[in-house]
């Protein structure tokens, strides 16, 4: 049996997501967009009408919900706003690995008061001469007695600036490589911990992404998540649950997108009749509206795939690589259907545009999901 329909309970959710992103996120998000201003009240109003962290099990104070769920949340606020949204959700990555592998200790330290109050986390990985290939990543971790010290330099972390702690990961024995890469917790306010001035970014502006540097940084042995050695697939595998969420945002960019597209269509006129009736714009808008949906289908089977327990890597890199591919695209062709208006800041596609380009690069580029799609069609081959 196949079902595209919804519970109850995930239709008020997602219908509490759509309320909360046209009535708080769309007023604010030219603002944010305008000023880079981080948005803390924001943040404070979802937090409390839980809708961030959904899926920190209730042991630790969060909802238990699962990708789905975060999926139909995800598609409404990104249709907000997605710098926002990014700003809100990006706890998820770096709650992730944690959930998977940190001790109840960690968890009790660093997830549960997440739930209590807005506080935010970060995923720190990337850095300046490694993104796509994490195995180039030169951060180290050295044990001295019951602590680790850790020096290099992150880059590109969201919500650098204002998480009270990073999930770190570093070389701990480099001769092993993937294996020798252990993941840690470290907190933004310890000594040796540096963090960078903001990025003025093309799109996502409200948005916090910076760079990170940890020089001497003592850590403690029990801040290891998970163990020794287990850190690369710790923070590879949180994609399979975070890039069908990521994904869901580039649904809800491009149906924003979309639907501004075909409203305009419909209103202006040229050579006598609206412009929807010329029929190399409705196609456009057509195509849209086809990928939308594709989109939405893909994200919606990596996230069951990865609820029912099974192996999701293939579908969710494919969820991701399809879903922001169409973004870009369905927003670049939203810009073109308004013409020069939609070329100005007086209307609201171009930022969709700007917002849609790292849809394609952050969590693994586009590039890397087709890699990593065809390594799971050919392996064992
Ligand atoms: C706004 C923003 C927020 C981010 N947030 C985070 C975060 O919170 N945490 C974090 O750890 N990182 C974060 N990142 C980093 C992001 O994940 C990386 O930028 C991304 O993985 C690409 O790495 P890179 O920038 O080093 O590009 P590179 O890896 O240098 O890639 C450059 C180009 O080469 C292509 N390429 C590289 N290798 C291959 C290959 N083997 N085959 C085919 N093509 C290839 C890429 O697709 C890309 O087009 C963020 C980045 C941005 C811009």
């Amino acid at each position: 049996m196949i079902g595209f329909g919804l519970t109850d309970e995930q239709q008020a959710l997602q219908e509490l997501s759509l309320q909360f992103a046209r009535d708080v996120m769309r007023p604010a998000a030219t603002h944010h967009d305008q000023t880079g201003e981080y948005p803390w009240e924001i943040i404070k109003q979802a937090h409390e009408l839980g809708l961030m962290n959904t899926h920190v099990p209730e042991k630790w104070g969060g909802l238990g919900l699962g990708c789905i769920e975060g999926a139909l949340i995800s598609e409404e606020l990104a249709w907000g706003c997605t710098g926002i949204g990014t700003a809100l959700e990006a706890n998820g990555l770096a709650l992730q690995p944690v959930l998977e592998g940190a001790s109840d200790a960690l968890l009790e330290k660093y997830v549960a008061p997440m739930s209590e109050e807005p506080r935010m986390a970060a995923y720190a990985v990337t850095e300046p001469g490694a993104g796509s290939d994490v195995a180039g990543l030169r951060t180290t971790a050295v044990r001295k007695g019951d602590k680790w010290i850790l020096n290099g330099s992150k880059m590109w972390i969201t919500n650098g600036g204002v998480a009270d702690w990073y999930f770190v990961l570093a070389y701990t024995d480099p001769a092993k490589k993937y294996k020798g890469m252990t993941a840690f917790i470290v907190e933004r306010e310890w000594a040796g911990v540096e963090v960078g001035k903001k990025e003025k970014n093309l799109g996502q502006r409200a948005s916090d992404t910076r760079a990170i540097t940890f020089t001497d940084v003592e850590v403690p042995h029990e801040n290891i998540v998970g163990r020794e050695g287990a850190g690369w697939m710790l923070a590879m595998g949180a994609f399979d649950h975070t890039r069908p969420l990521v994904a869901a945002a580039g649904v809800g960019l491009a149906r924003a997108a979309y639907e501004h597209a075909a409203e305009y269509a419909m209103q202006r006129k040229t050579m006598g009749v609206p412009i929807a009736k010329h029929q190399a714009v409705s196609f456009m808008i057509a195509d849209m509206a086809k990928d939308i949906e594709a989109a939405r289908m893909l994200v919606w089977k990596a996230a069951w795939l990865k609820d029912s327990g099974q192996r999701n890597t293939k579908m969710a890199s494919m969820a991701k690589a399809f879903a922001a591919d169409s973004a870009h695209r369905i927003a670049s062709d939203a810009v073109q259907v308004f013409g020069g208006y939609g070329y100005s800041q007086e209307y609201p596609v171009e930022k969709l545009l700007r917002d849609s380009k790292i849809f394609q690069i952050y969590e693994g580029t586009s590039q890397i999901q087709r890699l990593i799609i065809a390594r799971e069609l050919f392996s064992g081959r």
